[in-house]
């Protein structure tokens, strides 16, 4: 057995993802490049509203689905140590 690298679902081990919606996803989430200003800017100098504007603009102008846009953001916010992770204690 193998694991989907996006969803992490089992597949069998000839498959390299478990859907095509998946393949796409994940290399959609590669192509996701965030400048760490860009990333400043959000969470420094924005409100949670200005924030979320920012985000959504930033998907309009790379044609990126917003949800893997947040979700590649949230990583890096953790990261960047400008947000706590939501599943550290779990
Ligand atoms: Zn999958």
């Amino acid at each position: 057995m193998s694991h989907c690298p996006f969803c992490k679902k089992k597949i069998a081990m000839s498959k390299a993802f478990c859907s095509r919606s998946c393949k796409e996803n994940y290399f959609q989430l590669i192509a996701i490049q965030i400048p760490k200003p860009f990333m400043r800017r959000i969470f420094v100098q924005a409100n949670e509203e200005q924030r979320k504007e920012e985000i959504e603009k930033f998907a309009k102008i790379h044609d990126w689905r917003l949800d893997l846009l947040q979700n590649k953001i949230e990583e890096m916010a953790i990261e960047m140590k400008y947000i706590e992770d939501p599943y550290k204690d779990r």
